[in-house]
């Protein structure tokens, strides 16, 4: 990487959130270039980016112009012109991960064909076409209650995803081209991250566990270490790397898994780029998941991903019943409470459940970490002095 050592690289990031963000603050510390392309003139990653371009991540135009500024064009996003970026490879531009594994992921159907020709234990599924045929092959016996349907497009955050339990359920059916997966008795959900460099070097992260709440049923605190056994932890470390490898990819890779009532590690989907599930990794990790994704993409040695304390991760997210320009609560009383290590994203409007930054709670145990990072979700609340 000759012009890492010279500081004259110039690194483009599709997409301006809070992964470009933390991305790009890695990237000031070696001295890169960044180039951050989003359509929101306010978006997280612009304060911190050295170039700010207007331009959407779908839009071929864009995303073409915009690889052309860089030496290395990687995203934060899976949602991206992939014939844009096919375009600039063909042209010599140096685009990581690959183009090819971003198409591959951005569509669940390819990526649940691509784990079943290749031996990766996941749910059973079937293709559709359309609604009418899913319907059809219900009334045919051919599927059975309960299953999950999934749009094989543009779903994100559990949007595109629908669980039918029973006939009263039909309603539920989304329109478009989707997987049908048999429903999964799920004890556990994990991630694993991984990363892998141009000379074959891997290294995993420790799989963190996510807890959900009970009553809303949404991910409420991601923890790490997990409460995997041994076993079930090398079993999803091993496929998490046997998948990087088997895309011969070159970058970071999300792997989740869902661990069965039997306890059965069964890989749900992944994400070719740094994670929600690593935030913590900034501060609990000895190199952190934005950072080995430069080392990943720029072929330098990958980090050391030794923990070096038990964490905790919970999202800031937007209050019920707020919409606008947002008024933070609780964060001095949460930064009093040793080991609290608050990111605020910067986005400049709230909205009911808007991912709004995070907190990582250290500590010498996870149970003290749990029970700090459940004070700090009661100490903050995003509002806004607008009400919705
Ligand atoms: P997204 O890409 O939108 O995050 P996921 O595939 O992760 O969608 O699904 C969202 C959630 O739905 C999962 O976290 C899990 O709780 C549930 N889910 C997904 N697939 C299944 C399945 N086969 N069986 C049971 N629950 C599932």
């Amino acid at each position: 990487m000759e012009k890492l050592e010279t500081s004259n690289l110039k690194l483009g990031i599709i997409s301006g959130g809070q992964l470009g963000k933390m991305l790009i603050q890695e990237a000031s510390k070696w001295d890169i270039i960044t180039y951050v392309m989003d359509n929101a003139e306010d978006c997280p990653a612009r304060s911190v980016a050295s170039h700010y371009q207007k331009g959407s991540n779908v839009d071929f135009d864009s995303v073409y112009e915009f690889g052309k500024m860089v030496d290395v064009l990687t995203f934060e996003i899976e949602n991206v012109n992939v014939e844009a970026l096919k375009k600039l490879k063909s042209e010599g531009v140096n685009i990581l991960p690959d183009p090819g594994i971003l198409e591959l992921i951005q569509d669940k159907g390819l990526q649940k064909q691509f784990y079943e020709s290749n031996g990766i234990p996941n749910s059973p599924f079937k293709l559709y076409d359309s609604e009418k045929a899913i319907v059809e092959d219900i009334e045919k016996g051919v599927l059975q209650y309960p299953l999950v349907q999934k749009l094989r497009k543009g779903g994100y955050d559990g949007r595109g995803v629908a669980v039918l339990t029973g006939p009263g359920d039909l309603g539920k059916l989304l329109p478009g081209a989707s997987v049908v997966e048999e429903k999964i008795e799920i004890e556990k959900e994990i991630s694993v991250i991984v990363a892998r460099n141009k000379k074959g070097e891997i290294e995993n992260y420790p799989a963190v566990e996510m807890l959900f709440d009970p009553t809303a049923n949404l991910v409420d605190k991601l923890i790490c270490p997990s409460s995997l056994t041994a076993e079930q932890s090398e079993k999803a470390i091993r496929f998490a790397g046997k998948i990087i490898e088997l895309l011969d990819m070159e970058g970071l890779l999300a792997v989740e898994f869902f661990v069965d009532s039997k306890g059965e590690v069964i890989v749900n989907e992944m994400a070719p780029r740094p994670h929600n599930s690593g935030h913590h990794t900034i501060e609990s990790v000895l190199t952190s998941q934005y950072e080995q994704h430069l080392r990943a993409i720029l072929n330098l040695p990958l980090g050391s991903t030794k923990i070096k304390l038990p964490s905790v991760m919970v999202n800031i997210l937007g209050a019920e019943g707020y919409e606008g320009p947002v008024v933070y609560e609780g964060l001095s009383e949460s930064l009093a409470i040793e080991g609290v290590k608050i990111h605020l994203y910067g986005k400049k409007a709230t909205r009911p459940y808007r991912k709004m930054g995070h907190v990582t709670v250290l500590s010498s145990s996870l149970e003290s970490a749990l029970e700090k990072a459940e004070k700090v979700k009661q100490l903050i609340k995003v509002k806004s002095w607008k009400k919705s």
